[in-house]
């Protein structure tokens, strides 16, 4: 469609803005606003919620790169299922990332301290979600998504991605056939998205594997959460779609990370029932069936030994874990540097180790994957050296520690002198990463009901379910479950909504 987005009048904006507003907060596209922003004579016991940032029009998104997102989604659930349960390969990647980073040092020994006892909880549940964005050779070349992440836990936003569709959507049959640059009715092509259905879904399925309690407590969920959360109603809405299935009916409650040991306890005997005793109701007391963590997965939820500790008591138990340790530590960035990393006769690919029996998979996998190189010492990663100290050919790439939830990478030129300031020996914690720049495309974001028009990068997340079962190896669950569209302005390295440089967006195929 010829230019499409339109740029619009500020009157049309200002219109737009109100029309926005009021349809994010009937509809819980919403976030807590910041504590700054919250006056300091409201109660803060009272509910506050503020419209997320959003873009005003569906971004125009290749629809063979969506396509290739989709299709590929179950192969990645199952790719990182199979990745899960290889111990010997996990335990190879935290030697290579190596003692520097202490917080996969201790994540890896929750999950040594609980394989000496045993696991009693042999399913474990994956809700993944794929980051892409759109990489294209020139512009005659048909587009191709390349992947910038995998995503094993905490995959946030499904929530309120669905509901960014929807409006996206209403906005497309009231508000853009009345600008003066008119979209018609029916002229864009949204794809259904059904993020925030599919994630509980992926959790309901976890929550009937579990079987029945055997304990005398009725079987519930917890959503293992950080204090003061800003991103609640995505999370909410995951909650609230749980219940729109009567049967099983889900209890779930909300548990901050810093409150496991006072609330929760293992059962006596040898089956080690999670057991969860509500604050609000003293006399009642649940069986854990699923710990869904949207939390967990930084140093910061870490601040003492006794944090760890209480990770180590949730992976010993007998709740199935969204996700257990070893697969957060398969959602590492090594682990994708070295899926990555080119197959030579002396070094066979890993990926045809896990879907040998299908080459077509291999390749629809390769084919997302851009150049990623290790800081080690092997041939590739003195390669990877030279590029991060040059202040030309570092330009085109990004350096990643291994760490999740925005703001912790480290961008072209700032790379040389940053790894100056990291002794040689901690190098190999990190991975170097080619910079994906998709094509040009402009909107116009609403962020704090402010608008900017202009270039911006659109980044694809396709969220997947999967459950798995360690010890058979079978897999019990595998579905695609709704995507994501974040967008940026073209000036900001960073995409995380919930780290205030990103907006909510979705995708009109073209
Ligand atoms: P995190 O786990 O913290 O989200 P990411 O690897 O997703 O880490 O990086 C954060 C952001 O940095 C991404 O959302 C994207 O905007 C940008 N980014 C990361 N890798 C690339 C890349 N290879 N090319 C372009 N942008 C990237
Ligand atoms: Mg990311
Ligand atoms: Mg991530």
């Amino acid at each position: 469609m010829a230019n499409y987005p339109p740029e619009i009048t500020p009157a049309e904006g200002g219109r737009m803005t109100e029309v926005i507003k009021d349809w994010a907060l009937a509809h819980g596209l919403t976030v807590r606003p910041p504590p700054a922003v919250v006056a300091a004579e409201v109660d803060p016991k009272e509910i506050l919620a503020t419209a997320v940032p959003v873009t005003l029009f569906p971004s125009p998104f290749p629809r063979v790169c969506f396509d290739q997102g989709v299709a590929v989604q179950k192969t990645y659930n199952e790719l990182y299922a199979s990745i899960s349960q290889d111990e010997a390969f996990l335990t190879q990647v935290v030697k290579e990332i190596g003692d520097s980073d202490n917080f996969i040092t201790e994540l890896w020994k929750v999950h040594l301290r609980v394989k000496e006892e045993g696991y009693v909880q042999h399913k474990s549940l994956g809700l993944f979600r794929s980051d892409y964005m759109v990489h294209q050779d020139g512009a005659s070349s048909t587009p191709q998504i390349k992947q910038v992440e995998f995503n094993t836990i905490a995959s946030s936003f499904g929530g309120l991605s669905s509901q960014t569709s929807l409006l996206h959507r209403y906005l497309s049959t009231t508000e853009y056939p009345l600008l003066e640059k008119s979209v018609e009715r029916g002229a864009l092509d949204l794809p259904e998205n059904g993020s925030a259905a599919g994630l509980a879904a992926g959790i309901r399925h976890a929550f009937i594997e579990y079987g029945p309690p055997t304990t005398s407590h009725q079987k519930c969920v917890i959503f293992l959460v950080q204090g003061g959360e800003r991103n609640i109603f995505d999370q909410r809405r995951l909650e609230y779609e749980l219940q729109q299935s009567q049967e099983p009916h889900v209890p779930v409650f909300r548990l901050a990370f810093s409150e496991i040991s006072q609330h929760t306890s293992l059962a006596e005997g040898s089956g080690r029932q999670l057991l969860y005793r509500p604050p609000q109701l003293p006399s009642h007391t649940f069986e854990v069936a699923v710990i869904y963590m949207r939390s967990g997965y930084g140093p910061s939820d870490y601040p003492d030994q006794s944090a760890w500790e209480a990770r180590y008591h949730l992976e010993r138990s007998a709740a199935i874990k969204c996700p257990t340790v070893l697969t957060q530590v398969a959602g590492t960035k090594k682990v994708q540097q070295v899926l990555a990393t080119p197959e030579t006769p002396s070094n066979p690919s890993i990926l045809s180790r896990y879907l040998s029996k299908d080459s077509a998979s291999v390749s629809s996998l390769l084919d997302t994957f851009t150049n990623i190189y290790p800081l080690d010492e092997t041939e590739s990663g003195l390669k990877a050296r030279k590029i991060a100290a040059d202040p030309e050919l570092c330009k085109g790439y990004v350096l990643k520690p291994q760490r999740e939830g925005g703001g912790n990478n480290i961008y072209r030129t700032s790379v040389p002198p940053f790894l100056q300031t990291v002794p040689e020996s901690h190098w190999p914690s990190y991975i170097l990463m080619e910079l994906i720049t998709p094509p040009p495309v402009k909107n116009t974001i609403l962020r704090n009901g402010n608008l900017e028009y202009g270039g911006v990068i659109c980044e694809l997340g396709i969220y997947g379910t999967c459950i798995w079962d360690q010890q058979s190896k079978a897999i019990l669950h595998n579905e695609q479950a709704g995507y994501l569209l974040r967008t940026k302005g073209d000036k900001s390295e960073e995409g995380g909504v919930a780290a205030g440089f990103g907006c909510m967006d979705s995708c009109a195929l073209v």
